[in-house]
């Protein structure tokens, strides 16, 4: 290690490059822009017109979609720093923001890297080195090994002493990669030939270190902060034990139930760990905290981490700011005795995934992505969302599918969990699948919300997380209310009477709907008679106002609907009224609301009485596509199975055949036209 990298020379700067992209690279800007410095983004083809992009002062492109050919590419991204006259750079998280060699090439190049010292970085790169230093700091360890012996019969002793449950994790390691928990002793040796094999693919280094595991420990995490000057401080700490395989999904600060004496304990624990290793900048070290209040360093993250908003909504501090001033050579703005905690902080992490199908990630065109704060009854100084998208924008598939992070602030932890809930429904988001209803069932959960929290919350409450495969009686009356009324308004955006479908608006009538839950097709073969709720509408609409008796099972409601301002509409049932975010997606009704979001296969199934069953209508296009052919005339009598109308969607044709025996009362569409998913192509009546 040499002084160089220790002390960097401290550059003057006007100019910032943010080497990252998306949510990150948009909030790093926007203190810089505040700070009067120019900014310049980079961009991969992926993202040519990203937000960020379209934010940033100047932009250049580095590459190909891929990241190793672009956001990783370091040549590439410091020949955009010099184009563009650029005297700093922040890597923001992920991509380069811990790499000791790209904060080495960028002191060669004179260019200051809003960071730690390469030799910070190094320092904490090994697990196995890192703990060591940390004993000498004086940090508590979890109970474990971690020395340069890795003997099979000496690592297996070192286990036994330590006592099972053990953890076997790779030196080397990072991202949940080479870790694997070893129960009793028999089961040690398969573990770790099996940890070995993963460590030396993953990381080209198959050392051991083996430590006590914690069967339900948290993941207490502090905000450090030094400058160049010699100045530590620890900025308090975020709780990030609601994980789904060792990533955080909802972070929050402080930790609920802290005392003063843990919490200057954990703070100056980590901010020696930070002296320890001559840190500079904003670092997070980590700590997995014991039921019975030991706590133990875990790792440190030499960056600005994703969750770090909930540390500046609870300090009334701009981090990134912190961290330009830092590296302009600035002392730290504030002393330890300066900083005070108001109030409680949450921030979720909005993914483009499907949570209910094992979190594939989704991609599209994310046709709507904004907040209706006012419409929710909060205010801008109780949310923050900070995005990397808006509406409009396309979610690729080839970076992280994280989107924006929604940050609330309460006076409280129960208050700002209630303004977490109520912002999480009033977020519209439309095209892309998201993890917001997921989101949703965690912060609605009663044990989130008595703090029931360690790093297995998610798979202990697994059951109550998921979608569930029915809903209540009202949940299903709305969902059949609101896509009925969003029939009837297509209807009259259209010229109105002339083309439907038989839902007369202005007369009693009555309609069947079938709702069930989207499942992994979202198509109505995929639905059980099971799965399926039949609401019998019956009703007439005066004078804009809908009213409605809803009948499911042995049940009868009244209903009305009234539509509000964008998506929004209140439902009424049997004079319960409920205000709710709606819209339909296709073929599926999107109800958001403060308890959660749920999702609803809609579909009409108008009865024909056929011997004993009903019979459905496929009389509905059941995908976005082009009519080709009317196989029989207006009015025709037809017999069931009878092809109707031939459709073509993706170079496939569809047939569209007779439900029962009947007549076609009027076809809506003519060869040649474009239908969309869910359209109503004929009317059809069965005969008696
Ligand atoms: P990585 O660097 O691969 O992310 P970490 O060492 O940070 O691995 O551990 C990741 C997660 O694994 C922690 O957040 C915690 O949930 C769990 N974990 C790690 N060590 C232990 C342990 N000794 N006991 C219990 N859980 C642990």
């Amino acid at each position: 290690m040499t002084l160089d990298e220790n002390r960097p020379e401290i550059h003057k700067f006007d100019t910032l490059l943010v080497a990252n992209r998306g949510e990150i690279a948009c909030r790093v800007m926007r203190t810089a822009r505040r700070m009067g410095l120019k900014t310049v983004a980079i961009y991969s083809d992926a993202d040519a017109s990203a937000r960020h992009v379209r934010e940033a002062d100047e932009a250049v492109r580095l590459g190909p979609a891929a990241a190793r050919e672009s956001y990783l590419n370091i040549e590439a991204v410091i020949d955009a720093a010099k184009r563009t006259g650029t005297g700093a750079i922040h890597p923001g998280y992920g991509f380069l923001s811990e790499n000791g060699g790209f904060v080495k090439a960028l002191e060669q190049a004179g260019i200051t890297f809003v960071g730690p010292p390469a030799s910070a970085i190094a320092a904490m790169g090994d697990k196995s080195a890192a703990k060591a230093r940390m004993a000498n700091a004086g940090v508590p360890l979890v109970p474990g090994y971690h020395g340069d012996d890795q003997d099979d019969a000496l690592l297996r002793a070192e286990s036994d002493k330590i006592g099972y449950p053990v953890m076997l994790k790779a030196s080397a390691g990072g991202g949940g990669k080479g870790m694997r928990v070893v129960e009793s002793g028999e089961g040690f040796k398969a573990a770790l030939d099996g940890c070995r094999r993963e460590s030396k693919a993953a990381f080209g280094d198959d050392r051991m270190l083996i430590e006590k595991y914690l069967v339900q420990p948290r993941h207490v995490e502090v905000q450090v902060f030094c400058d160049r000057h010699g100045n530590g401080v620890y900025l308090f700490e975020r709780d990030c034990s609601v994980q789904r395989r060792h990533q955080k999904v909802i972070e929050e600060a402080p930790a609920p139930g802290m005392t003063a004496e843990l919490r200057s304990a954990m703070g100056d624990a980590a901010v020696r760990a930070a002296q320890e290793i001559g840190y500079v900048g904003a670092g997070t070290v980590e700590f997995l905290l014991d039921a019975d209040g030991s706590f133990y360093f875990m790792e440190m993250n030499t960056r600005l981490q994703v969750e770090h908003p909930v540390t500046e909504m609870i300090t009334g501090q701009d981090l990134v700011e912190w961290q330009l001033r830092v590296a302009m050579g600035e002392k730290l703005p504030c002393t330890q005795d300066e900083l005070t905690i108001t109030g409680h902080s949450f921030e979720a992490r909005i993914y483009a995934e499907d949570p209910d199908q094992d979190f594939l990630p989704a991609t599209g065109l994310l046709t709507r992505f904004a907040l209706d704060l006012e419409g929710a009854g909060l205010s801008a100084d109780q949310v923050r969302l900070d995005s990397g998208v808006e509406s409009g924008d396309v979610v690729s598939m080839h970076y992280d599918p994280m989107l924006a992070k929604l940050i609330v602030h309460g006076a409280d932890r129960d208050a700002a969990l209630a303004t977490l809930n109520r912002a999480l429904a009033a977020l519209d988001v439309q095209g892309v699948v998201t993890n917001r209803a997921f989101l949703q069932r965690l912060a609605n959960h009663p044990g989130f919300k008595n703090v029931e929290l360690d790093t297995r919350f998610i798979e202990r409450n697994e059951a109550a997380l998921f979608a569930p495969r029915s809903y209540s009686t009202e949940a299903y009356a709305s969902a059949a209310l609101i896509g009925l009324n969003q029939l009837a308004q297509e209807c009259e955006s259209d010229s109105p009477w002339d083309r439907h479908d038989g839902f007369r608006l202005n007369a009693p009538h009555t309609i069947r709907i079938a709702l069930s839950d989207p499942g992994f097709s979202q198509g109505p073969a995929q639905a059980s008679d099971n799965d399926e709720a039949v609401v019998i509408v019956e009703g007439k609409r005066e004078s804009g106002e809908s009213l409605w008796n809803l009948t499911i099972g042995d049940k009868t409601l009244t209903a009305s609907l009234q539509p509000l301002t964008g998506d929004a509409v209140a439902v009424t049932l049997n004079g319960h009224r409920r205000r709710l975010q709606a819209r339909r997606d296709g073929h599926i009704v999107v109800m958001a609301e403060p308890s959660g979001e749920t999702r609803l296969f809609w579909r009409r199934i108008d009865a024909i009485d056929h011997g004993h069953h009903e019979t459905e209508s496929t009389l509905t296009a059941p995908m976005n596509g082009t009519v080709v052919a009317l196989l029989v005339a207006s009015g025709a009598a037809v017999e069931k199975g009878m092809p109707l109308m031939v459709m073509e969607a993706m170079k496939m044709e569809h047939t569209m055949t007779a439900p029962a025996d009947g007549s076609v009362d009027a076809f809506h569409f003519q060869a040649g036209d474009t239908v969309s998913q869910g359209d109503v192509l004929l009317d059809f009546a069965p005969s008696e």
